[in-house]
């Protein structure tokens, strides 16, 4: 991989590749499918997968951009309003 990805380009990506099938599922469904991945995330680590632990986090990440399209949230700006302060949020 040679290209770093913007936190914005990661949610317009989601965006563009599955907001209609999102929507179509639905905001609580679609909150299944994410806890789903964090399941996964957990089966991985438990495992100490390196490689599926990569996988999953990625997917992790996929599908909390899925949930903050659905909700119209940035996830750039709402990161960047909790946690960019000088001293780190409790
Ligand atoms: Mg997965």
């Amino acid at each position: 991989m040679t290209e770093d990805l913007k936190l914005k380009e990661v949610q317009d990506l989601m965006r563009r590749y599955y907001f209609m099938r999102d929507s179509a599922r639905g905001l609580y469904a679609t909150f299944t499918w994410f806890v789903e991945e964090v399941g996964e995330l957990a089966e991985a680590l438990i495992s100490n997968d390196r490689e599926r632990s990569e996988e999953e986090i990625a997917d992790v990440l996929a599908w909390l951009a899925s949930i903050a399209n659905l909700l119209n949230i940035d996830l750039n700006e709402a990161f960047k309003k909790k946690y960019l302060n000088p001293e780190p949020p409790h």
